[in-house]
């Protein structure tokens, strides 16, 4: 993006962030110190220069010069959405600080700890949130030093629906009303929500290959980091919300199912591959008109699948426990249409050459709207205003959740996602059973 001499907007957004999270890395040995991703300048690098990140990569807020070391993460001299990939990680704590001595610090913010300075950066990642929204609870870590002790007290402080921007309320008052009620898109247990939750901040696929194409070995890893990555893309936005606990979720590929074992190439022992295949007509499938469907169907083992459990309410024991259940398929098929998609609970299902082009980064954002969709967001394919419509006067900013609108998962998606977590997070059921423990 461009940088313009201009602060002011800057200067508002980060007033406003300044309000949503206290610092996640507040720490004495950061005072006085240029920290790469401190867009606000307050010694620590938490939520709130996430946010103010956000706004500049969509125009909202500008940034200078002076920015460039602060908000340059990947030192490219450009700021993009690679920055923020960073800039995010370092805020999870699974990138180390990263700074430089400032030759004239300005007086640090009064409620930074002024204790006597500690040799290590802090590494640690933030501590879990409390549970309760709507609270700032002083956390207090002790550092032993050789001779003596210091207790540093830092506020870790959630944010929650009230910290919404003002510009998103109608969008996603309405997108909730008039949508997600109206469908009951949320209203199975059984959304990704739901899923991470009873995975104790896990999520297992089995990745479906209705396919003859082979997979090496390095194609299937990068499945896995792809699966991972695209999951927290949009789960980063729950981290320090609204009582969600996870910092990350940890996404595996647990088994393959396929059609051809011989397409598993350099098969690993550790790797469960399924062969048990269904017939399968795909009289109402799209073709991509170069390849023929396959008439098979792979399948993995009912009784680890977390949706067959939830459909036929046999509660969720699994043989061997927990860790080998699946939550949802990956599921490519060979001679579907190279764009689009489709998903939900069951998992997301796209051609076999659209997940494979995604292992060379390219169209990540089609499976990331279909993950959208497991969470219980609609698509917008009507017109303005109408049942199967978009919001009256628009969304307020891109989103990936309308097809051809943003090629990635935007602030007011992540807000998105939140609202809905803010939303279902205390359902019960009539027998007073809660949704989420
Ligand atoms: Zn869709």
């Amino acid at each position: 993006m461009q940088f313009k001499k201009k602060i002011s907007a800057f200067l508002s957004a980060a007033l406003v962030i300044t309000s949503l999270s206290g610092g996640i890395y507040a720490d004495e040995t950061t005072a006085g110190r240029k920290i790469k991703g401190d867009l606000n300048r307050d010694y620590t690098v938490s939520a709130a220069d996430v946010v103010a990140l956000g706004h500049c990569l969509l125009g909202k807020a500008f940034l200078e010069e002076d920015d460039l070391y602060y908000a340059d993460m990947n030192k490219d001299n450009e700021i993009n959405i690679f920055d923020d990939a960073l800039l995010r990680k370092t805020v999870l704590g699974e990138r180390e600080l990263e700074y430089e001595e400032e030759i004239n610090p300005t007086q640090p913010p009064t409620e930074q700890p002024t204790e006597p300075e500690t040799t290590e950066p802090p590494t640690e990642p933030p501590t879990e949130p409390p549970t309760e929204p709507e609270t700032t609870e002083p956390v207090t870590t002790t550092v032993t030093e050789p001779q003596t002790t210091v207790v540093t007290t830092t506020e870790i402080q959630q944010i929650d629906l009230s910290d919404m921007p003002s510009e998103y309320s109608y969008a996603l008052d309405w997108v909730w009303e008039n949508r997600i009620v109206r469908e009951n898109s949320t209203a199975r247990w059984n959304t990704i929500f739901d899923q991470i939750v009873a995975g104790e901040g896990t999520l297992n696929y089995v990745v479906r290959w209705q396919s003859y194409k082979t997979l090496s070995l390095e194609q299937r890893q990068q499945f896995a980091e792809m699966l991972e990555t695209s999951v927290n893309n949009w789960t980063d936005y729950l981290v320090g919300y609204d009582g969600w606990k996870y910092d990350h979720v940890d996404v595996s590929i647990v088994g393959w199912a396929v059609i051809d074992e011989n397409c598993i190439l350099d098969r690993q022992p550790d790797e469960i591959i399924y062969t048990n295949l269904t017939d399968y007509d795909s009289q109402y499938d799209t073709s991509n008109g170069r390849e023929e469907i396959p008439d098979k169907l792979p399948n993995a083992p009912d009784e680890l699948s977390r949706m067959y459990h939830f459909d036929n309410n046999i509660g969720f024991d699994y043989p061997g426990g927990l860790d080998k259940r699946f939550d949802m398929y990956m599921w490519a098929t060979q001679g579907f249409p190279d764009i689009g998609g489709c998903g939900g609970d069951w998992g997301q299902r796209l051609s076999d050459n659209a997940y494979l082009s995604m292992l060379d980064g390219s169209g990540i954002h089609v499976f990331e709207h279909e993950l959208g969709h497991g969470f219980g967001i609609t698509d917008f394919y009507g017109e303005e205003g109408a049942s199967d419509g978009f919001p009256p006067g628009g969304f307020p900013e891109p989103t990936i959740m309308m097809a051809g609108n943003s090629a990635e998962i935007t602030n007011y998606d992540g807000w998105q996602l939140r609202y809905i977590w803010s939303k279902i997070k205390d359902e019960t059921d009539s027998n007073g059973t809660r949704r989420f423990n």
